[in-house]
C-alpha cells in the first residue's frame, strides 16, 4: 500500500534567491564609490556576507552597503532584477503546489513586495521576519552563508559569490529550476521513513 505522502514545509528566502538587489548595489557603488584606477566591480566582488572585496576596495562598511540596498528598495524597487530566468515560474509553481512560503528578513517590506509583484511572483505566502530560526520549516532555501539550519532542517544553498567559501558538501543549486526536483525528492524520502 502506498504511504500517504508527507508535505515538506519549505521556506524560500527572497534576497539573493529570487531577487538580486546586489546588481543595482554594484551599479551604485561603481558610480559613487569606485576608487580611481580600479576596475569596475561586479557581483563577483561580493565575496562574503560582509560584502567582501567590494566593501574592502570601495571603503564602504557593511552598514553603508546595507543602507544602499534599503535605499534601492525604497526608491526604485522595480529596478531590482530576478536571480535567474526560471525563478518566477518556478517559485509560483512551488507556492501553488507544495507547502512552501517566502520568508524574508528585509527591512523594507513594501519595496520588496512591490518588486516581487512587478516581476509576477505571488506574494500571498510572503512572511517578513528577521528571526527565521523561530519557524518550524523542514527545508530552508537560502543564500546567506551564516544561516544555521536547526536540528534536522535541510539547507538548500542558492549559489552566490558571497557563499562560495562554504564547504562543498552543502546541497547547492545554481538555478532555481533545480528546486522542484530536489523538494519532490525530499518529499519521497520523508514519506519512506
Ligand atoms: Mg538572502
Amino acid at each position: 500500500m502506498l504511504k500517504k505522502m508527507n508535505l515538506i514545509k519549505t521556506f524560500i528566502d527572497v534576497d539573493g534567491v529570487i531577487l538580486l538587489p546586489h546588481t543595482p548595489l554594484v551599479t551604485y557603488v561603481n558610480r559613487h564609490h569606485l576608487p580611481s584606477g580600479t576596475v569596475p566591480f561586479t557581483n563577483e566582488d561580493i565575496t562574503d556576507w560582509g560584502f567582501g572585496r567590494l566593501a574592502k576596495t570601495s571603503g564602504l562598511d557593511w552598514r553603508q552597503c546595507v543602507d544602499i540596498l534599503h535605499d534601492i528598495y525604497r526608491t526604485d524597487p522595480r529596478s531590482i532584477p530576478i536571480a535567474d530566468e526560471h525563478v518566477v515560474e518556478t517559485i509560483n509553481w512551488l507556492l501553488g503546489n507544495t507547502d512552501s512560503y517566502l520568508l524574508s528578513a528585509n527591512a523594507v517590506p513594501d519595496g520588496l513586495t512591490e518588486s516581487l509583484r512587478y516581476h509576477g511572483v505571488r506574494t500571498d505566502r510572503l512572511i517578513f521576519n528577521g528571526q527565521k530560526e523561530a519557524f518550524d520549516f523542514q527545508v530552508a532555501v537560502e543564500d546567506n552563508p551564516t544561516y544555521k539550519p536547526k536540528d534536522s532542517q535541510i539547507l538548500i544553498l542558492r549559489d552566490q559569490p558571497w557563499n562560495r567559501y562554504l564547504p562543498a558538501d552543502i546541497r547547492r543549486i545554481y538555478d532555481s529550476i533545480e528546486l522542484p526536483g530536489i523538494i519532490s525528492e525530499l518529499r519521497f524520502c520523508s514519506a519512506a521513513r
